[in-house]
């Protein structure tokens, strides 16, 4: 058993580490301004490339970093520390994208990987959220495409992206398709002002006879949901990811202003009260980057059972997010008045980190997953890594 960075994983840590404390200093601008001015943008743009952590998630041949899953967890970490989502800036694009034919990808997911444009993913309605089979956003088959009727809530970067991969009910099955956001029909109808102030917005949409080509049809007719689906492994374990790198840099905060903050004559640290918030955060964040980087190994081998492997990315995005939550709740305590005041990013954090036990399956949906594969499957979700290497 080796639990070493290689030199390559060190190297990664610190290149994300280096390009999250550049971005660092936008964030009191975008909670004061709820968002960043165009100029910011470009530059946030040009770091990200030079920095080489543009589209981790895409194969080098097509302008991505290449970076396996836990290679991808490791800076996901470190930029996870951002407030502000600013996390999400350096872009990671959608992985349906990989579905695209060889014309869709030169149109799409290339200008993606290299920052040109930017991609958002609809998929959840206004009664279709945890259960998004409910569809009601239809696309029927007329000559040469499909015409598209229908309204998506939460669509994240909707504000700002050129295309959406939109996920609509087909005589075929629920199917993928690519969409312009300046097509005619579609409309941008609120921008809901959510609890957090992140740099992109969440809008919602509706689509009045929306025409697109049978060209944009992403995946295949009917594999929406599978297509959808087949994601989720790596991107819980990225939120997993994201939600340590948040909580361990409020914890650094909190522990550096225990020590330095003096009430009765001593400094806050010295209360022992005090410092249970303390270790107790230091448990949460310890354990949880543990089991999130063997989950995320474990994605990595290929013989790995990819249902065992969704079971526990959902223990990892469940645990690390309701973890976090109670690490960045003791933090603002430590920080006493000055945590509650938008200026300290403990305040930032601990709002923002409340939609991670929402998005992505809210965490009784990852519960419903963790139980579903003990009651089918047995107890093989809880097996150490190195037992199915070994047998
Ligand atoms: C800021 C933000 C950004 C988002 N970004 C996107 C995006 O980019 N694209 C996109 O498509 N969606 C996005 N979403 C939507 C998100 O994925 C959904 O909000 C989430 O899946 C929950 O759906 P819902 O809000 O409709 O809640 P519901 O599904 O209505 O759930 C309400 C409550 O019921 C619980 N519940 C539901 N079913 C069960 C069950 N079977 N057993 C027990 N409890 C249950 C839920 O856990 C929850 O507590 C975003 C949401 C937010 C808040």
């Amino acid at each position: 058993m080796d639990f070493h960075y290689t030199p390559r994983q060190l190297e990664l840590r610190s290149k994300a580490r280096e390009l999250t404390e550049y971005l660092e200093k936008f964030e009191v601008d975008c909670e004061t301004n709820n968002g960043l001015a165009p100029d910011v943008h470009d530059l946030v743009r040009k770091a990200v490339l030079e920095s080489g952590l543009q589209a981790i998630n895409m194969p080098r041949e097509w302008g991505g970093a290449g970076l396996t899953i836990t290679e991808q967890a490791i800076v996901q970490e470190q930029l996870g520390r951002l407030t502000g989502a600013i996390w999400d800036m350096v872009w990671r694009p959608a992985n349906a994208l990989r579905f695209c034919t060889p014309e869709q990808r030169e149109k799409y997911l290339i200008p993606v990987i290299k920052g040109e444009r930017r991609d958002c993913y609809a998929v959840t309605e206004p009664e279709a959220g945890s259960d998004p089979q409910n569809l009601m956003t239809i696309a029927s088959k007329v000559d040469g495409g499909w015409v598209i009727n229908g309204e998506k809530w939460f669509v994240t970067v909707g504000d700002h992206a050129d295309f959406m991969i939109l996920l609509a009910a087909t005589e075929y099955g629920p199917s993928l398709f690519l969409v312009e956001k300046d097509l005619p029909g579609v409309r941008m109808e609120r921008v809901p002002r959510f609890m957090h102030t992140f740099v992109y917005e969440h809008p919602e949409f509706t689509f009045t006879d929306v025409f697109v080509p049978d060209s944009n049809v992403l995946g295949g007719l009917g594999q929406g949901y599978d297509i959808t689906r087949s994601w989720f492994t790596e991107e819980r374990l990225m939120i997993a990811a994201r939600t340590i790198g948040a909580a361990e840099r409020g914890l650094e905060l909190a522990r550096d202003w225990a020590v330095t903050r003096h009430q009765f004559g001593q400094p806050i640290a010295s209360f022992q009260l005090i410092q249970g918030m303390l270790a107790d955060s230091a448990v949460d964040i310890a354990v949880n980057r543990a089991y999130t980087h063997q989950v995320a190994w474990e994605a990595d081998q290929p013989a790995t059972d990819r249902k065992t492997v969704h079971a526990k990315a959902a223990i990892a995005k469940l645990s690390a997010s309701e973890a976090s939550g109670r690490v960045i709740d003791r933090c603002v305590q430590i920080f006493g008045g000055r945590g509650y005041d938008r200026a300290y990013p403990v305040e930032r954090l601990y709002r923002e980190l409340r939609v991670d036990r929402i998005w992505e399956g809210t965490s009784e949906i990852q519960r419903i997953i963790i139980a579903g594969e003990l009651i089918k499957r047995g107890i093989g979700v809880l097996s150490f890594p190195t037992e199915a290497v070994a047998r």
